[in-house]
């Protein structure tokens, strides 16, 4: 079979992966999708890169980076309070692999249905393996969760707990001493690095209540700096009440919390919301985020540890960085 066909055949394969929208007014298959906008709301749009050795391993499990190709984008539309509706793909393979690409799409497909995004178009190109996807939603644009709008005396929130993906990466790495984990523990670390869940849900509860919010895609540090950043404020964080895994805690603390700073590849959400709704957040997430600290008028990230006051320094994983 010539690339040709075989191109074609995948491109035929993508466009039936994904339920149908009834605001796809026309999906793949024309030069365009035409996609049926909601007149309140503005289009919220992200796009991602994953290449091998530099975003995933080459003997990654397919299933799982077809749902991390998707996830890391709609992490971004969960980070602004967005809904999802739709999302492209770009997908570059050296060559066509049946197995493969049945388990990348069965991975993709099953985090797009979970959340009823469709995928409305596609290029498919021969090349080292690279997965683009963009994805688009909607948010009313007064509301949409921004980084700009943290206030001093706003609390800070993270979602779940931090330094799993991290831990993950270092342990295939070995660069952590393999010992410290069961093989329940290695299980659930790779899992959060490979299958980021998007907090969607909560994203969008977050609508009115939060001043400013990010995904944790490059760790806490380098993150909470871009709120921090944007809104012309510094933060306080109390290093006791970061929100850590059972596994993770076999590290040592220390270790733990340097990961839980300075690790990415969570993809939870970091959020500042006034101190008036400190209840409402306690009642509505009971247990899903966690308050960290506080945003005050210091210059960057001030830690908490001890009852002492530390000024850290912004090392959150830089993609172009040389050190
Ligand atoms: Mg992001």
């Amino acid at each position: 079979m010539s690339d040709l066909s075989e191109f074609s055949l995948i491109q035929h394969y993508f466009e039936q992966l994904t339920a149908k929208r009834d605001d796809v007014l026309l999906g793949i298959g024309d030069d365009c999708a035409l996609l049926q906008c909601p007149e309140d709301e503005v289009l919220a749009v992200s796009i991602d890169t994953l290449v091998e050795n530099v975003h995933f391993f080459s003997d990654v499990d397919p299933e799982s980076l077809g749902h991390k190709s998707l996830a890391v984008g709609l992490s971004d539309l969960a980070a602004m309070g967005a809904k999802p509706k739709w999302f492209t793909l770009a997908l570059t393979l050296p060559e066509v692999h049946e197995v493969w690409l049945k388990k990348f799409s069965q991975g993709l497909a099953k985090l797009a249905n979970e959340f009823k995004v469709q995928l409305v178009g596609g290029d498919t190109t021969k090349g080292p393996l690279s997965i683009s996807i963009q994805v688009h939603g909607f948010v009313d644009p007064e509301k949409a969760l921004r980084r700009d709008g943290a206030q001093v005396g706003d609390l800070i929130y993270v979602t779940n707990t931090l330094g799993d993906a991290g831990a993950a990466l270092k342990l295939a790495q070995s660069e952590l001493v393999n010992e410290s984990f069961d093989n329940e523990d290695k299980r659930y670390l790779t899992r959060r690095l490979e299958c980021p869940t998007p907090r969607l849900n909560l994203g969008q509860k977050l609508i009115g209540i939060a001043s400013a919010a990010i995904d944790i895609s490059d760790g806490l540090v380098a993150d909470l700096g871009h709120i921090l950043e944007k809104s012309s404020v510094g933060s306080r964080i109390d290093l006791a009440r970061l929100p850590l895994s059972a596994s993770l805690l076999k590290l040592e603390r220390a270790e733990a919390e340097h990961l839980a700073l300075y690790s990415g590849d969570d993809y939870e959400l970091c959020f500042t919301a006034p101190a008036n709704h400190y209840t409402e957040i306690e009642d509505m997430f009971q247990g899903q985020c966690t308050r960290i600290g506080v945003i005050t008028n210091d210059d960057g990230i001030v830690v908490i540890e001890n009852d002492k006051l530390k000024s850290l320094k912004n090392k959150g994983y830089d993609h172009f960085s040389n050190s």
